[in-house]
């Protein structure tokens, strides 16, 4: 690893955050950052701590009727326990619950969770020289590669790394906002404007200004978060990222839809919002039948490289059990 400074911020500076240079690196539970510094693919010079600042707003969750604040500093295995999340909002605690080990999740912040990086191994071993994320401009070992991690959807000829978070999902689906902080204020943006898809930059993850942090989540409330489940499918139970997955809520009034909300992971180079397939359900019964047809036109764009076209059912298959699945739960 090489040298780098540390500072540890006090909860006061979240008023007047340092000055920020393209070399310096925010760090929470460190949970990414430091293995990625380890492997020398990050190479920050001075650390920012944020970790005395879940003593303001940033650490805490607060249940209102128009919905749900998370703090961008709070523990992931903190939210996904948190009793209202649990039963009001379960699509959240489910996919925090099937992201990584017991020992991640409780060290994990909320915020550094979602801005996770990719686990494209050739964005991870430095050994290969062709990364356009790792290194603009130098081509993409994933695409003539293995690519059987690899995305379907939301990709480009410079970059078809997957996002590899499940937290996201939730948050897409059910139309979070997005509190952000930095030396000019804060602003607020939906969460689908915080990823970037890997089109010509595909080392510029985030609409995040240098300096700016994420705060706060806010979930909105609605009569479909109550009915919603995130499914998994991935490699080994235990823990790993998702080969497919799928967060659902619906609004159903006697077995129709009135609201469907669906986003997928683990095939996507950005958390991905499958508005289309929702419009394909809005208003009808929800059956078998229905769910594969939302299905199919959830992929209808997806392309596949040359060992991931399994992923393509393997999304469809598994967003048609999440629909039948929150379809059948007794609210
Ligand atoms: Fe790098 Fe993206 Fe290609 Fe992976 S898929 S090698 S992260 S450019």
């Amino acid at each position: 690893m090489r040298p780098f400074s540390y500072q540890r911020l006090q909860p006061g500076d979240i008023a007047t955050l340092p000055n920020h240079s393209s070399r310096d690196a925010y760090i929470a539970g460190g949970t990414t950052l430091l293995d990625l510094m380890k492997l020398d693919v990050m190479r920050p010079t001075r650390l920012i701590d944020l970790d005395a600042l879940s003593q303001t707003d940033l650490g805490s969750i607060e249940v209102a009727d128009n919905g749900l604040y998370l703090g961008a500093l709070v523990r992931m295995a903190d939210a996904a326990d948190h009793q209202h999340v649990r039963a009001h909002y379960p699509v959240v605690s489910q996919t925090l619950d099937l992201a990584a080990s017991q020992q991640i999740r409780n060290m994990a912040s909320l915020g550094g969770n979602v801005l996770q990086r990719t686990r494209c191994p050739y964005f991870r071993d430095t050994s290969w020289s062709a990364c356009n994320k790792r290194d603009p401009g130098s081509g993409c070992a994933a695409i003539g590669g293995f690519n059987r991690m690899h995305a379907v959807l939301g990709t480009s000829d410079n970059c078809i790394a997957t996002y590899p978070g499940d937290f996201a999902q939730a948050l897409i689906a059910l139309d979070a906002d997005v509190l952000i902080t930095g030396a000019r204020g804060d602003r607020t943006i939906k969460f689908s404007e915080l990823h970037i898809e890997p089109t010509d930059q595909p080392d510029v993850e985030s609409t995040l200004n240098p300096g700016e942090l994420i705060r706060s989540f806010r979930v909105p409330a609605g009569p479909w978060t109550r009915r919603s489940a995130y499914v998994k499918v991935r490699d080994r139970e235990s823990y790993e990222f998702a080969m497919a997955s799928a967060a659902v809520a619906l609004h159903l009034d006697a077995g129709t839809v009135s609201e469907a909300r669906i986003a997928l992971g683990g095939v996507a180079t950005v958390p991905w919002r499958a508005r289309e397939a929702e419009t394909r359900l809005a208003g009808k019964r929800l059956d078998e039948a229905a769910a594969m047809d939302a299905a199919e036109v959830a992929f209808a764009d997806a392309r596949a490289y040359r060992h991931n076209a399994f992923k393509i059912e393997l999304g469809k298959a598994t967003l048609v059990r999440a629909l039948l699945q929150v379809k059948a739960m007794e609210i």
